[in-house]
């Protein structure tokens, strides 16, 4: 789960964590009075949406040469202005895609005078087994490239859970990041309270981009992004009511509503599979035969005839998919019930692509007896292989 900058913000606030201050706003009044609020001379003005490289960012409403999705304002007037330009108009970033994200929110905030920009993220690292802290000089809104060409620029630090944040890492942070004297110890200071945050709050993953050094001498956050482990968003209530469901793929919310493990991808087979493994496995060998899969979805092991249906009307409410894949072992779910659930929904929806069906397990006959008498023009399959090299057919058959 995502959440936008100015939640971020609010959130390590909470930690003591230095932040420059200021207010989000959904229209150009309350941006002004945001703004107003705010000590100036200097204002900063953000587009808030789930995705990154704002600042280098185009609105595709405005001339190519406009300004971005972050924005100095020396007055009031400017704040309102860029406010005025920027809300309701769509910001396409390297992160967003081509589609681009539209801007419903903003972030006001005091402008700081920065000295230097620091790099710093923390991330849960499955090969070290740890919580990696990666930190380099090269802060700011060229990281990717710095990672690419000059890779020795960036230090990573791993963190044993054992004996959470010592010290010395702290200390190992500020040498990467060659900071002396009160500097120095603020780097130490400010990393151990983003290890807290980041731990606390169950964080996937924290990037602070840029991390600046003002010209006053303090270390303070500027940008954040932040996302959090789904399974843990139970025990952190107030986290969870941050989700901005419009900033969400809105086939994937429907999903969860239903509690499916659904995530949309790029391809023309839509799947629909019990088990995680046995959907990876899906999704693999219909690469092997030449096509790629619309989605992953997990459809979990105790699905009863609605869940099987929302699942299907997911899948049939994505305009890419070209055909679907019926991928089911019937263990605890048994065949016949999800047999139901296919038919059921495919009358309800009108199917108008090419559907194969594989199901294995118990009372298979049974599922199978129903799809065949359904009258509808479902293809039955034997095995993975066979039910991939099916679905593909088919879809080139229609083409
Ligand atoms: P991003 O492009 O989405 O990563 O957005 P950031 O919040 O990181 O802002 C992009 C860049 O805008 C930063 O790297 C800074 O160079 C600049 N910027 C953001 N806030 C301020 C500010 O308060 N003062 C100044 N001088 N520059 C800022
Ligand atoms: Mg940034």
């Amino acid at each position: 789960m995502n959440i936008h900058e100015y939640q971020g913000k609010e959130l390590l606030a909470k930690f003591g964590i230095n932040i420059p201050a200021g207010v989000a706003a959904l229209t150009v009044e309350e941006a002004v009075a945001a703004a107003k609020t705010l000590p100036g001379p200097l204002y900063v003005v953000k587009a808030q949406i789930h995705a990154g490289g704002r600042g280098k960012g185009k609105f595709k409403e405005l001339p190519a040469d406009a300004k971005g999705g972050v924005r100095l304002a020396k007055s009031v007037a400017e704040v309102e202005a860029n406010a005025r330009e920027m809300l309701g108009n769509t910001l396409v970033t390297i992160q967003t895609g081509d589609a681009g994200k539209q801007v419903n929110r903003l972030y006001v905030t005091d402008g700081v005078d920065i000295a230097a920009e620091y790099y710093l993220s923390m991330l849960v690292d499955r090969a070290s087994g740890r919580i990696a802290m990666i930190v380099s000089t090269e802060g700011g809104m060229d990281i990717e490239a710095v990672a690419h060409d000059t890779p020795e620029r960036i230090t990573t630090i791993t963190i044993d859970p054992a004996t959470g944040f010592m010290p010395h890492h702290g200390r190992a942070v500020a040498f990467a990041l060659k900071l002396k004297g009160e500097l120095n110890k603020q780097a130490a200071k400010i990393s151990q309270q983003l290890y807290t945050a980041f731990t606390t709050l169950d964080c996937a993953m924290l990037e602070i981009n840029p991390l600046v050094e003002t010209t006053d001498g303090n270390l303070l956050v500027l940008d954040t992004k932040m996302s959090f482990d789904t399974n843990a968003m139970f025990r952190h209530k107030d986290v969870e009511a941050l989700r901005d469901e419009t900033e969400e793929d809105p086939m994937e919310v429907e999903a969860s509503k239903y509690d499916l493990a659904y995530i949309k991808l790029d391809g023309d087979i839509g799947c629909m599979v019990n088990g995680a493994g046995l959907a990876m496995a899906t999704m693999d060998i219909i690469k092997l035969n030449g096509m790629f899969p619309a989605n992953f979805l997990d459809v979990g092991g105790g699905a009863n005839k609605e869940k099987v249906t929302a699942a299907f009307k997911i899948i049939l409410s994505d305009p890419a998919v070209k055909g679907i894949l019926v991928n089911i072992f019937g263990g605890i779910m048994r065949c016949d019930t999800i047999a139901e659930g296919i038919v059921a929904a495919a009358r309800e929806v009108d199917l108008s692509v090419p559907l194969v069906v594989r199901l294995e397990g118990t009372n298979v006959e049974a599922g199978k007896a129903i799809l065949a008498s359904s009258g509808l023009p479902i293809v039955a399959a034997d095995d993975l292989g066979d039910a991939a090299r099916k679905i593909v057919a088919e879809v080139k058959q229609a083409a």
